[in-house]
């Protein structure tokens, strides 16, 4: 017997074993409306402008690629958390809140799990029924017992708020809840502002652990919109974490670049939170990687290039939210009896779209069409070359 004699082959990834197959499909037709990438017009993940330029400015500098300090690029982190907190913020001029780079919104969350599980090894850790599938697992490989809250209602294509509410009012107190500032994925469905008002009102009272994961900044309404809900928490007082990812609002998916916060009460708090954070990271990956921070920082220092941004970053929601309108009207076009308007109503990279099961596995298998299991498509994927496929197919498969 050898020491793997007895492992056992795990299953793949929902969503990256989507793609697997994907790949291994030979049909010239096929779409890929599995994995969560924004592609452009013509089908191709985008290069952002600004991207381009401030990476040229880095290349044509030159400079040594030395370690960064464990918790990453200082000019990056402190400008991410301006973007976050908004600039001027009372956390920033406080200096209570624990800065820190990571590897992407993955790795922001893996090291805010990390070292809940350290703080708050009993604790249990509520996720949105449903929600993007790693969350479950990450914080279940953290340590943590992992919950749901109920947030999707299907007969109404919409929220649960009742139930939402009712279930993070009978949590325990210290219970961690993960929560999706905007562009709530899979199922695109957001709180509004009088609701977050009343998420925030119940996590405080409970004296629950708020952790804001925001992958999607500026994808449904402005920068500055789509933090509301994590400025409304810091305002409400006591902890929070916030995980920052900028894969999609910067087309950086390879680069791994995001951020972890981590507000705390005061800055002594923050200090001493911050070096048991960077524990975690010197033990998992020692420090971060140089190009991403320097191309986001680059970008956001820089007021054109931000400027820029801003206009690229618009010109993505924009594209999505007319796909989104778009696919209703091919469905309606293609035949499609159902109302299918809540497609325009959601907002983010991903739709739910009410598919079961079978549809998504006939859309697979008779049309190349590739969604997840769950029904989760990703309308930022769609272009106006795949559009009529992709609703021709759908309407057959709801007849
Ligand atoms: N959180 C959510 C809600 C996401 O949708 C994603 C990306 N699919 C992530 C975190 C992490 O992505 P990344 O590690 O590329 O930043």
């Amino acid at each position: 017997m050898s020491l793997f004699s007895q492992v056992t082959a795990a299953p793949p990834d929902p969503i990256l074993g989507l793609t697997e197959a994907f790949v291994a499909d030979q049909r010239p037709g096929k779409v890929n409306l599995g994995v969560g990438v924004y592609q452009d017009e013509s089908g191709k993940v985008p290069v952002l402008e600004c991207v381009r330029e401030a990476s040229d400015r880095i290349n044509a500098e030159g400079a040594p690629r030395p370690y960064l300090p464990i918790p990453g690029l200082a000019t990056y982190y402190n400008l991410v958390r301006d973007l976050i907190f908004g600039s001027g913020s009372e956390v920033a001029e406080t200096g209570r809140v624990a800065m820190l780079q990571t590897l992407s919104g993955t790795g922001a969350l893996k090291v805010g799990a990390d070292f809940l599980s350290q703080v708050s090894p009993d604790a249990t850790v509520l996720v949105s029924d449903p929600s993007w599938e790693n969350h479950q697992a990450l914080f279940t490989r953290a340590g943590l017992k992992v919950g749901t809250y109920r947030y999707y209602d299907e007969s109404a294509h919409g929220i649960d708020f009742a139930g939402m509410l009712e279930d993070l009012g009978a949590a325990a107190p210290g219970t961690i809840v993960v929560l999706h500032p905007c562009c709530h994925n899979p199922t695109g469905y957001d709180l509004n502002d009088e609701q977050w008002v009343e998420v925030v009102k119940v996590v405080r009272e409970r004296g629950l652990v708020p952790f804001v994961d925001m992958a999607y900044q500026g994808f449904s309404r402005s920068l500055a919109d789509d933090a509301a809900p994590v400025r409304r928490f810091v305002e409400s007082g006591g902890p929070l974490f916030v995980s920052v990812s900028f894969s999609k609002t910067f087309s950086l998916y390879g680069e791994r670049i995001g951020a972890l916060a981590v507000v705390c009460d005061d800055a002594d708090q923050a200090a001493r939170v911050l070096s048991q954070l960077k524990i975690v990271i010197r033990t998992n990956y020692s420090n971060p990687p140089t190009f991403g921070a320097k191309v986001v920082s680059t970008v956001l220092g820089d007021p054109e290039l931000r400027a820029l941004w801003e206009a690229e970053l618009g010109a993505m929601r924009d594209r999505i939210k007319a796909m989104r309108r778009a696919l209703v009207d091919g469905l309606v076009a293609a035949g499609v009896e159902q109302d299918m308007e809540f497609i325009a109503r959601q907002v983010g990279m991903f739709s739910y779209s009410g598919l079961t099961k079978e549809q998504m596995l006939r859309l697979r298998s008779e049309f190349g069409i590739y969604g997840t299991d769950k029904g989760r498509i990703c309308v930022a994927a769609l272009n106006p070359r795949n559009l009529d496929p992709v609703s021709a197919a759908i309407a057959e498969v709801l007849r």
